[in-house]
C-alpha cells in the first residue's frame, strides 16, 4: 500500500478495546464515557480486518488499547495473529500495554510469538503513579515487567514527560532502566481529547529535556529506526537506547509508515488528524474480503501529508477531540 506522498504502508496499530483500568490523567478523564460493546467489532471480526491488512502487505503489528489486556479474550487474537508471523506473512506482533495485567499474559504473549513489548509507566515512585494514574497499582505493573522479561519479552519502557510531574525522575528512570536491561522512550503530551486540564500546564518540550540530560549523560546518537517517530540515542553509561518522541518540538510524518485502527473498525489514517474511514460497514455488509480491500485501499489513497498539533495558552482545545484510548497511540 503506497498512499499520496509514496510512503509505503506496513505497519498496523489495532486498539481492540477503549476500556482501561487506569485513568492517566494526559489521556482520560475521570469519568469517561465508554462505547457500548454493541458498536465494539469482535475478536473475529479484528482478526479478519487484520488479516485482510496483511494481504495488503502490512508486516507489523502492534495491538493496543485502550488497555490492551482487558478485553476478554484478548489472547485468542494473539493466537491467530501468531499463526501469521509462523507463515511468514507478519514480520513482527508486538504490545503496548499499561502492564496491570502482564503477570497473567506473559508467557503466552512469548508463545503467540511477541518479542517485545511496550509498557506505559511514568514514574518510579509508588505515589506519584497513583496520582498520575489515578486507579493504578505499582506494584502489578512492576510485577508485570518482572514477569514479562523472565517470559523472555523485551520490554521498553514509555514514558509521558510531563511538567512539574516527572521531569526530576528522568534520571533515575534512565539508570533503573540500565540496571533492568531496558529500553526507553521519552514521548512528548499530545493534545488530544478533553481531559479536564489545560495542556499547556502538562507540555515539556522534549528538546529541552535531551539538551539538560546531555550534561550527565553521554547520549550517542544511533542509527536504530523503528519507522516510527521515535529518535534514538544510546546512552554510553548504561549501554541502552533512550527514544525521543517530539510530534510537537519536531515531527516526522514525511517518513510515516502506520494506520490505526479503532475498536469499531474506524481506520485513522493519522495520529493527529480527525478524518478516518469506516471499515466497520464494509466488513459486515459482505463476506468477501475483496471488498474490504477496496475500502483500505480508498483509506489508504486519503492519508494526509501530517498533523498540525500545536500547543499554546490561546489554544488550549485539544488537535483532535478524540482521546489517544481511542486509536491506542
Ligand atoms: N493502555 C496502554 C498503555 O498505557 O500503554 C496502551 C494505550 S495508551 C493510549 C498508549 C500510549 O499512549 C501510552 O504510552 C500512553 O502513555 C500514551 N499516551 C496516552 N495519552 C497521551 C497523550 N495525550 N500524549 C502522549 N502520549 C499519550
Ligand atoms: Fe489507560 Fe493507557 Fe490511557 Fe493510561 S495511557 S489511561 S493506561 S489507555
Amino acid at each position: 500500500m503506497i498512499d499520496p506522498f509514496g510512503r509505503s504502508i506496513d505497519y498496523l496499530r489495532v486498539s481492540v478495546t477503549d476500556r482501561c483500568d487506569f485513568r492517566c490523567a494526559y489521556c482520560m478523564s475521570e469519568d469517561m464515557t465508554f462505547l457500548p460493546k454493541a458498536e465494539v467489532l469482535s475478536l473475529e471480526e479484528m482478526e479478519r480486518l487484520c488479516r485482510t491488512f496483511i494481504d495488503l502487505g502490512v508486516r507489523k503489528l502492534r495491538i493496543t488499547g485502550g488497555e490492551p489486556l482487558v478485553r476478554r479474550n484478548v489472547m485468542w487474537l494473539f493466537q491467530q495473529l501468531g499463526r501469521q508471523l509462523d507463515n511468514g506473512r507478519l514480520d513482527e506482533l508486538t504490545l503496548t500495554t499499561n502492564g496491570s495485567q502482564l503477570s497473567r499474559h506473559a508467557a503466552e504473549l512469548y508463545a503467540c510469538g511477541v518479542r517485545r513489548i511496550n509498557v506505559s509507566l511514568d514514574t518510579l515512585n509508588p505515589d506519584k503513579f497513583l496520582a498520575i494514574t489515578r486507579w493504578g497499582k505499582f506494584d502489578r505493573v512492576m510485577a508485570g515487567i518482572d514477569a514479562a522479561q523472565a517470559a523472555g519479552l523485551a520490554v521498553k519502557i514509555n514514558t509521558v514527560a510531563v511538567r512539574d510531574f516527572n521531569e526530576d525522575e528522568f534520571d533515575r528512570m534512565i539508570a533503573w532502566c540500565g540496571e533492568r536491561g531496558l529500553d526507553m522512550t521519552l514521548i512528548e503530551a499530545m493534545p488530544m481529547g478533553d481531559i479536564g486540564l489545560n495542556r499547556a500546564d502538562q507540555h515539556l518540550a522534549l528538546s529541552d529535556v535531551r539538551k539538560d540530560l546531555a550534561q550527565r549523560w553521554t547520549l550517542q546518537p544511533s542509527d536504530h529506526q523503528t519507522g516510527g517517530p521515535a529518535r534514538y540515542v544510546t546512552v554510553a553509561e548504561t549501554g541502552r537506547r533512550l527514544g525521543f518522541i517530539t510530534p510537537l518540538s519536531h515531527n516526522f510524518c514525511e517518513s510515516c509508515n502506520r494506520v490505526r485502527l479503532t475498536c469499531t473498525g474506524t481506520l485513522f489514517m493519522c495520529l493527529g488528524q480527525d478524518d478516518a474511514a469506516d471499515l466497520r460497514a464494509p466488513l459486515r455488509a459482505s463476506s468477501d474480503d475483496e471488498i474490504l480491500a477496496k475500502a483500505i485501499h480508498a483509506a489508504i489513497a486519503r492519508k494526509p501529508k501530517g498533523h498540525d498539533f500545536i500547543i499554546d495558552r490561546d489554544s488550549a482545545d485539544p488537535a483532535v477531540a478524540r482521546h489517544m484510548s481511542v486509536t491506542g497511540g
